[in-house]
């Protein structure tokens, strides 16, 4: 083979190993017909690390994982562990890997398919591909904070007591880099960039809004709007289709990419990636959690981490082909009539026919 990318895969808990396997299925069938080798090696994080090595993280998962080309997640946590101390927390896996990779952008696309509009709460949805980028490692939840005895008293003659505070604060070289992730998807896509700020109330966004401007002199293709993010919230429902790529900090992103993810229907659809800097390896991994729920039944819909998978293709690799050729072959697959449970739902005409995570996985791989 001519190329070939070393993966490090994280099945860890529930449905994980499920979603996984299956997707590196795909992956591994759509490269080898591109002349691609794709290498795994599977590391522990979360529950299933705990169980072993009692951490969620072992540092030999971050070693390998920031040795790979890429990390392949399927998700952490279940209720086995839910009673842990929350340093302990299988959860603390994916703030543990962001860190060790060096990962600040989040990218959500949300794309909602014809055959499951009526999965979406929308009652028209229409054409809706777009991507949030959410800056991951800045702003308010990683900003100074505390709580301190006051001594003063409000106008009203109330006695302040404790204040509680925390801080959004943003450095120009924070907010350039995300940006430039931002304007350069745009590129890629059909050129529409908005951010998503509240420049009427914030210092920090207003730096966001003019770093933002400065920058879209660079992108002159791109048409560069803003947004206030109560704005923005009620425009995702109103008009989803009108964007094209979001750019957003940290709190605003993690509140939109969760409203956004509903307008697709089911989480089981809804991939993602979180970069960092060029030549480290990126994390993909499905929106959804570990689905306790359905865990080792095959019920599980494997197409949020398969499309984790084609975004891994063409984010980290450039092979644009083995990514449309993955995400063409889901289209397909849903197109056939093929469903997991999560997305057979009332109102479609009965034209479906519900398979297992299995099934569903070699259908997939049949329409590549
Ligand atoms: P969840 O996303 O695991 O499940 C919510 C509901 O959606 C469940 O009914 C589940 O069956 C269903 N669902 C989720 N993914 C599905 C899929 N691919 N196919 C079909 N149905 C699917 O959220 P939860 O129940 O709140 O959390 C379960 C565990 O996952 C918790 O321990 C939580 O902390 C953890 N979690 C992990 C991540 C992660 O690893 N990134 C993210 C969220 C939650």
């Amino acid at each position: 083979m001519a190329k070939k990318y070393n993966i490090a895969v994280i099945p860890g808990d529930g449905i994980g190993p499920e979603i996984t396997s299956s997707a590196i299925e795909v992956l591994v069938a759509a490269s080898s017909k591109k002349d691609v080798e794709i290498a795994t090696r599977e590391l522990k994080a979360g529950g299933d690390a705990i169980d072993s090595f009692g951490i969620p993280l072992p540092q030999e998962t971050i070693f390998s994982a920031k040795d790979s080309d890429a990390v392949l997640l399927g998700a952490v946590g279940g209720p086995k562990w839910d009673e842990m101390e929350p340093e302990l927390r299988p959860e603390r896996a994916i703030l543990g890997l962001r860190s060790g990779l060096g990962l600040y952008a989040n990218l959500r696309p949300v794309v909602v398919y014809d055959e499951l509009k009526d999965a979406s709460p929308l009652k028209n949805p229409g054409q809706v591909d777009f991507v949030i980028v959410r800056e991951l490692t800045g702003g308010i939840y990683f900003g100074k904070n505390g709580v301190y005895q006051s001594g003063d008293r409000l106008p009203d003659g109330t006695v302040k007591g404790k204040v509680a505070f925390d801080t959004e604060s943003y450095s120009e070289g924070e907010i350039n880099r995300i940006l430039k992730i931002a304007f350069e998807l745009a590129m890629k896509r059909r050129k529409k960039l908005t951010l998503v700020d509240k420049a009427n109330v914030l210092v920090s966004s207003r730096m966001w809004r003019t770093l933002a401007s400065q920058m879209s002199f660079d992108y002159p293709e791109v048409e560069f709007d803003c947004l206030y993010v109560d704005n923005a919230s009620m425009q995702l429902i109103s008009r989803p289709s009108s964007f094209d790529v979001i750019v957003t900090s940290n709190m605003f992103g993690d509140i939109l990419s969760d409203e956004a993810g509903q307008i697709a229907g089911s989480i089981g659809m809804l991939p993602s990636a979180s970069i960092g800097a060029p030549g480290t390896p990126g994390l993909f991994e499905p929106i959804h959690g570990s689905a306790p729920d359905i865990a080792g039944q095959n019920k599980a819909n494997p197409f949020a981490t398969i499309l984790s998978a084609a975004m891994m293709m063409r984010i980290m690799f450039g092979e644009e082909e083995i990514a449309s050729d993955i995400e063409n072959a889901v289209k397909k697959t849903i197109a056939s009539g093929l469903r997991t449970s999560d997305i057979t739902f009332i109102g479609e005409s009965n034209n479906f026919t519900l398979v297992g995570t299995k099934e569903i996985t070699k259908a997939v791989i049949g329409n590549l």
